[in-house]
């Protein structure tokens, strides 16, 4: 084996850190450790000279290990590693760690202590450094292709991005046509454009047309090159890796040819089936064969197999001009190769029938504010006119009430967002239609909170619609007149109302669309609280989830209008492009890998995994062994902290490279206070230790930080080994739990936390030596001042007694 030869260079930040920490010392210290070939005192390692300094080093005194001791690790290390990789050396046989924040400015009222601890993070981080072992880069390949789950605004607006640039896009929508909850929602706030005109991606595909930008009837959108749009067709299952997924896709028969209508509709005349039209609020019926009005995309007719004859009838089949229906035609299934899959699947109305007190679906004259926009639609069941369903009659007095559903605990905790908007928008295209119309909104706040909607409900007051805030507690039908009666308290007047009406609107909540749940299984992706579909991070990753190469866009991770859902998809478009842009993915080899040999298929692992990275595989007659994707593992090591029999293991975090860590941060300790050692994550607990040195916050110079990729690596036997090698009290210090960045990681942590306490007490060691904090990246004061109170919790408890 190649002899160990660690360069060490040790950069005093311009001389700042020499008037705290004692450099001369240190350089004595590093010379005598074992293995080191160099020690060289400079400044700014990470450019011009310094960094030449470290190439020349590993170019002519064959350095294979470095540590430097620089500012700025987290910008520093990027260049140092990067001419090191230049130079020759393996970019994973590199530490560097940082003396000023961690060590020279926290501490830098005790200086004498501070060189002592700059001596043992010195000595960590070379110890560290010499059973590092070489990783690779792995590349793997990705198809330019992507799959769009949903075809409303965000899926189509997607879609055609990723079309226009150059990827070839399969837009999977599971209804006939396209337009998603957007086709049936009339016109849209706050400019009171077409829905339909709006669903439209702004397409540049005016060579084309020669028309518009933003219709959908001319942007051209189903001629876009690149674009696979296929309806009436449902993702059934995804096999595969990031890059490289399988998708197979269930297209139910439409039952007439595509290519053949010519959308005479000669079929609806002698189609002898008539069914209520749902998607027109059942206000009207169409025949079982049908079109949407105004017809979307594919611009064809479609039978709907729950009500059809079939052979029976056949009458469209005998008077159809071009041969186009097909009464045979079966579910074919279809196997797409894809590299990203974006899911834009929406949300829906919540059927507010469960709220007893509305009698939604028992009072014909109680509807939803979609049903009403499909009045309100020209193109609509109606043609415009508001009426009462019951006798169909105009509809003069209107109640709207907001919140059915939402922000209520009964039902949906969560503010659907868009439902204000929603309620203001119909109340004024009614009003502006028909003047003389008495409308009431009942709300319990008015929220107007994206650009220009506040004038919007300004302009609503000038119009003479009124406001009550209060939730109505109970609508009543009165036979005699045929009117509703809904019992209201002004909370601002306080006083009771009933206030008569014709027509009660809903404003109903939103909630995630149908299938969520089983798509999220499917794709191996979360779902919140609420039942949306989860970002990675709600606020800087909005379109990412926890797998790369998955993104979401538009309603389905929450209620969103349509401005907010197309800039979804527009981000998710760019991620995927730039996910798949080069035709393969780049990754480091810091994963998991198992000994076989010791793996007992307890399936620990293929469980607590949060990206679904390791799969048990055959081995022998009736063994598993549990075999990890180097491509889908993110390198947390929560498995390693869970494996029974420690059979998994994380590169570049193994035990010897730890364990060595640990012994020499606790070798020297050079203050007269019992030493502490605090094991941080690598993300909000070690951006806390950064964060408390660049604020010169101060705390014992006793507490070491030892750095983990994330804490829920650890095991309860490591706590017991930080005591053994001389620690007097250990502190842990993670994400916040519900913030984890490998998202169970901080809570595991906390779990072996207590478990190991029990354990300390049963071994007769006061379990206050050992503590959890959580904490986000940017509270250095909590972290100090968790150092500073375990400080004193431990110098109560006096030295600890090991057995
Ligand atoms: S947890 Fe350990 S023993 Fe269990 S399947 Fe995974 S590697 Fe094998
Ligand atoms: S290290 Fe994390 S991501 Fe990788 S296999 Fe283990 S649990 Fe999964």
């Amino acid at each position: 084996m190649e002899e160990v030869k660690v360069g060490v260079f040790l950069s005093d930040c311009g001389k700042q850190l020499a008037e705290i920490l004692d450099f001369k010392a240190l350089t004595e210290h590093v010379k005598k450790v074992s293995g080191v070939a160099l020690v060289v005192r400079g400044n700014e390692f990470w450019r011009g000279e310094g960094l030449k300094t470290i190439v020349d080093a590993i170019k002519s005194k064959k350095i294979n290990r470095l540590v430097v001791a620089e500012t700025l690790p987290k910008l520093s290390e990027v260049k140092i590693v990067k001419a090191a990789e230049e130079a020759g050396l393996n970019p994973y046989l590199v530490e560097v760690i940082d003396l000023k924040d961690h060590c020279a400015w926290p501490h830098r009222d005790a200086p004498l202590e501070a060189t002592e601890k700059a001596k043992a993070m010195l000595s960590a981080a070379i110890e560290r450094a010499k059973l590092l072992e070489p990783l690779e880069k792995l590349e793997f390949p990705a198809v330019k292709s992507v799959l769009v789950i949903g075809g409303g605004i965000a899926g189509m607006q997607a879609a055609e991005d990723l079309a226009d640039l150059g990827f070839e896009v399969h837009l999977v929508e599971k209804a006939p046509f396209l337009g998603g909850l957007a086709a049936r929602a009339g016109r849209f706030f706050p400019t009171d454009d077409c829905a339909i005109c709006i669903q439209s991606p702004a397409s540049d595909v005016k060579a084309i047309t020669h028309t518009s930008r933003k219709c959908v009837y001319r942007s051209g959108f189903s001629e876009i090159p690149n674009l696979n749009i296929l309806t009436n067709s449902k993702v059934v299952k995804v096999e595969g890796v990031p890059g490289n997924y399988k998708v197979t896709v269930e297209k139910k028969p439409r039952y007439v040819d595509e290519s053949k209508c010519v959308r005479c509709d000669l079929c609806t005349t002698v189609c002898p089936v008539e069914v209520p039209d749902e998607y027109n609020a059942k206000l009207k019926t169409r025949k079982a064969i049908y079109i949407n009005t105004p017809p979307v995309h594919p611009p064809v007719y479609v039978i709907d197999e729950s009500a059809c004859k079939f052979q029976e009838c056949a009458k469209c089949v005998e008077i159809c001009p071009t041969k186009a229906v097909k009464l045979n035609q079966k579910t074919e299934k279809l196997t797409l190769n894809v590299g990203g899959i974006i899911v834009a699947t929406g949300f829906k109305e919540y059927d507010p029938s469960v709220i007893k007190e509305y009698h939604y679906g028992e009072y014909p004259d109680v509807i939803t504010n979609l049903e009403l926009a499909r009045m309100i639609d020209g193109f609509g069941p109606t043609n415009g006119a508001i009426i009462k369903p019951s006798d169909r009659k105009p509809a003069k007095r209107i109640v709207f009430i907001q919140c059915v559903g939402s922000r209520d605990r009964r039902w949906n905790p969560w503010c659907s967002s868009i439902c204000c908007m929603i309620s203001l928008k119909n109340a004024m295209l009614i009003k502006s239609a028909y003047p003389d119309t008495d409308i009431t909104i009942c709300y319990i706040d008015i929220r107007t909170t994206g650009r220009e909607h506040e004038y919007y409900y300004e302009k609503a007051r000038e119009m003479g619609i009124k406001f009550v805030k209060g939730r109505p507690t109970e609508i009543s039908h009165d036979p005699d007149g045929n009117i509703l009666i809904v019992d209201v308290e002004d909370a601002i007047l306080r006083r009771f109302f009933e206030l008569e009406a014709d027509l009660v609107v809903l404003a109903t909540a939103m909630v995630p669309s149908e299938d969520t749940k089983e798509l999220a299984e499917m794709l191996g992706i979360e779902l919140d609280q609420d039942g949306f579909f989860k970002e990675y991070n709600a606020k800087l990753r909005p379109t990412e989830t926890k797998i790369r190469g998955i993104y979401l866009c538009g309603g389905a991770t929450f209620p969103k209008d349509a401005p907010t859902s197309s800039l979804h998809a527009h981000s998710a478009a760019v991620k995927t492009a730039k996910f798949l842009s080069t035709g393969k993915i780049i990754k480091d080899q810091r994963t998991a890998f198992v000994n076989e040999e010791y793996c007992g298929d307890c399936e620990f692992c293929p469980v607590i995994c949060p990206f679904n990275a390791i799969t048990l595989v055959p081995k022998g007659e009736d063994h598993f062994v549990a075999q990890v994707s180097d491509l889908k593992c993110e390198g947390c090591g929560i498995c390693v902290g869970t494996c029974p029999v420690n059979a998994i293991e994380l590169r570049h975090s193994r035990p010897n490279q730890m364990e060595a860590q640990m012994n020499a941060l606790l070798s020297v300790n050079g203050t007269s206070k019992p030493l502490i050692l605090a094991i941080t994550c690598s993300e909000c607990g070690h951006t806390a230790v950064d964060s408390s040195g660049m604020a010169m916050m101060q705390y014992p110079a006793n507490v070491r930080v030892m750095k983990v990729p994330c804490t829920g690596i650890l095991q309860v036997h490591q706590f017991l080994q930080a005591f053994k090698a001389g620690a007097q009290g250990v502190m842990v210090v993670g994400c916040k739990t519900d913030g984890c960045h490998y998202e169970v990681g901080s809570q595991k942590a906390q779990k072996k936390v207590d478990l190991a306490k029990v354990l300390l007490k049963e071994y007769g060691i006061e379990p206050e030596r050992l503590e959890m904090f959580h904490m986000v990246f940017i509270e250095g004061d909590k972290f100090a001042e968790a150092a500073q109170m375990m400080t004193e919790r431990i110098e109560k408890l006096g030295p600890l007694q090991l057995m």
